[in-house]
């Protein structure tokens, strides 16, 4: 393991996190900072095979260089519903109590929409599968 805290550059920003998105075209990681993105393959299913994707998307997240991309503009869309299953939890709610609710939510906001439930449920699949392989 290299310690990249010992070689601090300019353009590195603390503050930087790597988030889950999904987007009319686009599923996958991207960073807060900036434009940097990797998309996740569409035939990955496999929960195996789609840790490996998260382990080397999270790699290459902490290689890239904001400053090697363009700023990232503030995001008009929804925020992905990882990203309410991830504040519920940092609440103190139990990450799986977190994705009932908001699948719970999400079937009550989108007033019976099956794709957006299952795209909740999915999501919260991933999370509970990224959080057992500790990857974050
Ligand atoms: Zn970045």
């Amino acid at each position: 393991m290299k310690d990249e805290h010992s070689k601090p550059t300019a353009s590195q920003n603390p503050a930087r996190e790597l988030l889950w998105t999904i987007e009319h075209h686009f599923r996958g990681w991207t960073c807060s900072q900036c434009e940097w993105k990797e998309a996740v393959p569409t035939l990955l299913n496999d929960p195996d095979a789609k840790t490996a994707f998260d382990r080397l998307a999270i790699a290459k997240f902490r290689k890239h260089n904001c400053a090697d991309h363009a700023i990232r503009l503030p995001s008009s869309g929804a925020e992905s519903f990882t990203a309410r299953i991830r504040k519920l939890v940092s609440k103190g709610f139990k990450p799986k109590d977190a994705v009932e609710l908001v699948v719970q939510e999400v079937s009550i906001e989108y007033a019976g929409d099956h794709t957006a439930v299952a795209q909740a449920q999915d999501e919260g699949e991933d999370f509970l599968r990224r959080l057992r392989s500790g990857l974050i």
